[in-house]
Formats: structure tokens, sequence, C-alpha cells
């Protein structure tokens, strides 16, 4: 298939070339020449601007931070018009950013008005997920979409749900943002406090991983420096999912819930650690970066 691919970040550069390798024609941009180049040496063609990627195209992908962007992009921005207004066919889009639901149904309306299918994406599985091509994609967006996706899809992940109409998606991928914002956080609190009673952070993450505390945290991407190799804790926490897009995220979370009259506590309190690990400096490193947030003092 002829694809266009918009955002080659920590998670988009990765499914491009994914993409590439399954055999597909991907024509790629970012805002960053470096990463327009990388994608080019593994195959894939260089698109001078968004629009200009997307000529030709039957599968636009977008990958991009937040929800400004995706609308930036698609509705257009400053007086500019949008790509939905610069397409010479009738592609089928998909947006596996994660933004929120209302920014999400905006973007779908306006291509429903110009008889465009456009699915929110998320996903789910991080950078490692993302380079070994088996990310969870949760979709929103008519079925007739959603089949002409799943092959695509599958090129860059292994389990693909259907979560419902437009927004869908994005719903159920905050909700699981915010469960892994508190399960990272409480697992760096747990092992800090192991720690400073004198456990061996490994020796403690292995016990809990086994036992009743287990979680993803602790299977594949441990927050304590040096416990698991390839992890972004033994990198100095750089690339991986930054602590801004997990506060961003958290944020999303808060938004739905105010819009729902639900109470999230654990949320809540989860935001707040990371907006103000954020704030002390560390917004641009990996989210497990949570874990110097407890070992301040030691
Ligand atoms: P990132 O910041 O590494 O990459 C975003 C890329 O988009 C950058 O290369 C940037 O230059 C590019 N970009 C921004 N605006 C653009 C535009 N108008 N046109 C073209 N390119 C543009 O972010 P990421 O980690 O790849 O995450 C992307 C999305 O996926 C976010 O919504 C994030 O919340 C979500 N996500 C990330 C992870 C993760 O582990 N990193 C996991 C699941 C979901």
């Amino acid at each position: 298939m002829n694809i266009a691919f918009i955002g080659l970040g920590n998670m988009g550069a990765p499914m491009a070339s994914n993409l590439v390798k399954a055999g597909h024609s991907v024509t790629v941009f970012d805002l960053m020449e470096s990463a327009i180049q990388a994608l080019e040496s593994e195959g894939a063609k260089r698109g001078e601007s968004a629009e200009a990627a997307a000529r030709g195209a039957e599968v636009i992908i977008s990958m991009l931070p937040a929800g400004a962007h995706v609308k930036g992009l698609y509705l257009g921005r400053n007086g500019e018009p949008g790509l939905l207004d610069a397409l010479d066919g009738k592609p089928l889009l998909i947006d596996a950013s994660t933004i929120s639901p209302e920014d999400a149904r905006t973007v779908g309306s306006a291509a429903a008005e110009r008889g465009l299918s456009y699915l929110d994406a998320p996903v789910s599985g991080g950078v490692g997920g993302a380079k070994a091509g088996i990310l969870t994609f949760i979709v929103g967006g008519d079925s007739a979409g959603f089949d002409k996706a799943k092959p695509v899809l599958e090129a860059m992940g292994k389990n693909i749900f259907h979560a419902g109409d437009n927004g869908a998606g994005q719903v159920a991928k905050i909700c699981n943002n915010m469960l892994l914002g508190i399960l990272m956080s409480g697992t760096a609190e747990a092992l800090a406090l192991g720690v400073k009673n004198g456990m061996d952070p490994a020796v403690l993450s292995e016990i809990m991983k086994q036992s009743s505390g287990g979680n993803w945290a602790l299977n594949v991407y441990n927050p304590w420096p040096g416990v698991m190799e390839g992890a972004a804790a033994s990198r100095d926490y750089q690339g991986g999912f930054l602590t801004d897009l997990m506060a961003k995220d958290l944020g999303l979370a808060w938004e739905l819930a105010l819009g729902s009259k639900s109470t999230v506590p654990m949320g809540s309190q989860a935001r707040n650690l990371f907006a103000l690990h954020s704030a002390q400096g560390s917004g641009a490193l990996d989210f497990s970066s949570i874990q110097t947030l407890y070992r301040e003092g030691e």
C-alpha cells in the first residue's frame, strides 16, 4: 500500500520502519530533518511537507505529541488550511497519537464532512513494543475503516482492538495510561522504601514481580537504574516515553473525569507527581525517572 507517515519521534520512527519492512511504500514527514533522513536510510521516501507526503497515499498515519499538533495537521493552524483540504484522493486517516476524545471526534467529524474515514488509534506498548512490532492498537471509528486499517496496523502491532466509535479509542487509552501512571509511581515508591530499608532493588523487584504487587512496570520497565538491561532507567532515562507526555495523558484523564463527574483520586495524585517532576526539570526524561523523586536525600 502507499502509506504516508507523519511524526517520526520515539514511537513514529520504529512504527514507520516496520511498515517499510512489511513491504509497504512509505512516504514520511517530520519537522525534524534528521528524523526524515533516518527513515530514508531504511527505505522510506521523503515528503517535503505533510501535504507532499500525503499525495497519492491510500492510508495516512500520524503520530504526533498532542491534540494541538493533530488538529493543526488535519484542520490547519494560523489561518493556513490543513491536510483535510489538501488531499487529492480519499485516503483512510489513522491518528495513533494520544489526544483527548473530544479532539479526536472534532477531527473525525471534519473528515466525515469531506467523505473521509478517520480512526483514532492510540497505542500501548512503549518504544520497545514499537520496535518489536508488537504494539496494542486501540481503535475508535467506523467498522469499514477499522477493517481496512487492520492489515496495516498488523505490520506494527500484535493486538488490534475496536473500542467503538470515534473517541472510544482515546477513552480506553487514557484509562490505561492513568493506571500506568499510578502503577509506575507506586512501583517507584515501593522500590525506594525497600532500598532505604536495606533491600537490593533487583532482589526486591524479583520478589514483587512474582508476588501480588507484580505489574507491567516491574515486568518490562523497571524504574530503578541497573535492575533491567534495556530499560530507560539503565540509560539515564533517555528516550522512551517522556515525563511531559505522561503528564499530558494524566491531564487528559483529569479532563475526562471532570467532564463525566468521575472521581479519580489516584489518577489526580499521579498527575500531581508527574507535573511536579516535570516542573523540576525532568520533562524530557523517560517517565520512569519519577523514581528520582523518591531518591532525594539519599
Ligand atoms: P515524540 O515527541 O518522540 O515524537 C513526536 C514527533 O512529532 C517529533 O519527531 C516531532 O518533530 C514530530 N512533530 C510534531 N509536530 C509535527 C508536525 N506538525 N508535523 C510533522 N511532525 C511533527 O513523541 P512519541 O514518544 O513518539 O509519542 C507520540 C505520541 O504517542 C504521543 O501522543 C504519545 O503520548 C503517544 N505514545 C507514546 C509512547 C511512548 O512510549 N513514547 C507510548 C504510547 C503512546
